[in-house]
């Protein structure tokens, strides 16, 4: 689904755009078919929605999309740095990529996203990787069609890592998803968890404007989509670098989002805890629209880690907020991120972090072993975990996660829960899917219904990652 944005801001670039419209017209003459594109994201919704754009981007300038690698004329790793095993794997695939090259001299080959953010990657990529054309950051999605100009027409390596600090708006964008879509909110966090790489890769926090949002918002309606989920690294504090009052603003946003016609649910993430304002909290309890769903990463049940990790919160103000979200939105849903074998955590450290994770109950929780990344203070620190620890500390986590998600899964057995259609089940097609409100998966008999119809389910089933459940009407 191409999606293009009435924000004229794109057309900028339109001399680019044009040369390079022109330049894959010849190139189909020559070849027999059109220029074939391969865009491939790792890591996280946010960069999944720039892959769109890249691809989008691609697109709009007359290539073609394809899904393997081996068919394409321009190839695309969109690339994440949050953890070093997602940049290992990167470099492991454009390793690979030499051969195709060879095989296939005209192959424009791109690396963008986090990780080029890094200087030491963008020196390793060009000393180590010649047979890559096109090293860019995040900013850069809109200077593509150029770049990608200058590899074909000069037959020279391009490294663009100017734009951190820019936010391209009007990009088009290629979704894969018909009725759900991500709408980027800000870009960057002032934050600097001590054991993140995000605040020097992405910069300080920079928020669209709300007509820039909701352009995006009103076109994605049109073309048929039905639920939004707005992404940043710390929405809560929207609009807080121009002086606007971080949750009220965010707040407010949200109000706005909800007006847009045709949109059914809106969701977003994430929320930093320091920063989660009661004025954000009543706008999920008070809209309909607003799912009931909060994502509030912890990261460590116990004080002194936090303390140490810079998150700006202690173990007793989590579970005040906690308190009052699960006081002011019954039956919310509340998922969180937590890391394992933070440098110097003990063993009691661990043991306090576990019993509060196995007090705060979460319905679902993101797991990820602690990753030592060259720049934050934390990889500094000589107390680092071993391995063996932080996987044994990492297995007793997941029995804990595991056993609440599945309780919190169980207490809806009987429930009506309103569940938005999706389609068939992709690992079970005999069965259809959708999604409740707070994002599980429910498995239901085949109905006469479309994506997006918005439908009551009775779960009968509960398993710890869905649910399964009964049809009762159509909304
Ligand atoms: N801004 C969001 C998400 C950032 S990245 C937030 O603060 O919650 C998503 C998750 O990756 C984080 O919540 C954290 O749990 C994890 N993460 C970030 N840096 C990490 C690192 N160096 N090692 C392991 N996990 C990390
Ligand atoms: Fe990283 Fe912390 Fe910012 Fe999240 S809030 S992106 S964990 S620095």
């Amino acid at each position: 689904m191409q999606i293009k944005y009435p924000v004229d801001k794109y057309s900028d670039h339109s001399g680019a755009i044009h040369r390079l419209q022109e330049l894959n017209r010849q190139f189909a003459i020559e070849h027999g078919h059109p220029r074939k594109a391969y865009v491939q994201t790792f890591g996280c919704q946010m960069s999944e929605e720039e892959g769109e754009k890249i691809l989008g981007v691609l697109l709009d300038s007359s290539m073609v999309e394809v899904n393997t690698q081996d068919e394409a004329d321009v190839i695309i790793y969109n690339t994440c740095c949050v953890r070093e095993n997602a940049e290992q794997k990167v470099y492991g695939h454009v390793g690979v990529l030499k051969g195709l090259k060879k095989r296939k001299p005209h192959l424009i080959i791109g690396i963008m996203g986090c990780m080029t953010q890094q200087p030491t990657v963008v020196e390793e990529l060009k000393r180590s990787y010649r047979h890559v054309d096109i090293i860019a950051g995040t900013g850069n999605i809109n200077n593509l069609p150029d770049m990608v100009c200058q590899v074909i027409e000069k037959g020279r390596r391009v490294a663009d890592l100017s734009g951190t600090e820019r936010i391209a708006e009007g990009t088009p964008k290629e979704s894969h998803g018909n009725i759900k879509a991500w709408v980027t909110i800000m870009y960057g966090c002032n934050n600097f968890c001590s054991y993140c790489i995000v605040p020097y890769v992405r910069g300080r926090e920079r928020s669209r404007s709300v007509e820039d949002i909701m352009a995006e918002v009103t076109s994605l309606a049109k073309a048929g989509v039905q639920e939004i989920t707005l992404l940043g690294q710390n929405v809560n504090s929207y609009g807080s670098e121009r002086g606007l009052p971080g949750g009220q603003a965010f707040a407010e946003l949200l109000h706005t989002v909800c007006q847009v016609e045709g949109i059914k649910r809106v969701r977003f993430m994430t929320s930093h805890p320091k920063d989660l304002s009661d004025e954000i909290i009543e706008a999920v309890a008070t809209e309909p629209k607003m799912c009931k769903q909060i994502h509030l990463p912890l990261q460590s049940g116990c004080t002194e880690t936090l303390r140490q990790m810079n998150r700006k919160y202690t173990a007793d103000q989590y579970r005040a907020l906690l308190a009052k979200i699960r006081d002011r939105i019954p039956g919310v849903t509340v998922s969180t991120d937590l890391i394992t074998g933070f440098p110097g955590e003990t063993d009691e450290q661990h043991k306090e972090s576990m019993a509060f994770i196995e007090e705060c109950a979460f319905d679902m929780a993101y797991i990820f072993i602690y990753s030592r990344r060259t720049g934050t203070p934390a990889a500094k620190r000589e107390d680092q975990i071993p391995e063996d620890v932080v996987h044994a500390r990492f297995e007793e986590m997941q029995k804990i996660i595991t056993d609440s998600s599945y309780k919190s899964s169980k207490a809806q057995e009987g429930t009506v829960l309103t569940v938005m259609h999706e389609g068939p089940s992709q690992s079970n097609p005999s069965m259809m899917t959708g999604r409740t409100e707070g994002n599980k998966i429910v498995l239901y008999s085949h109905q006469d219904c479309k994506p997006g119809d918005i439908l009551k389910v009775r779960i009968d089933t509960a398993k710890t990652w869905y649910l399964e459940g009964t049809v009762i009407t159509e909304d």
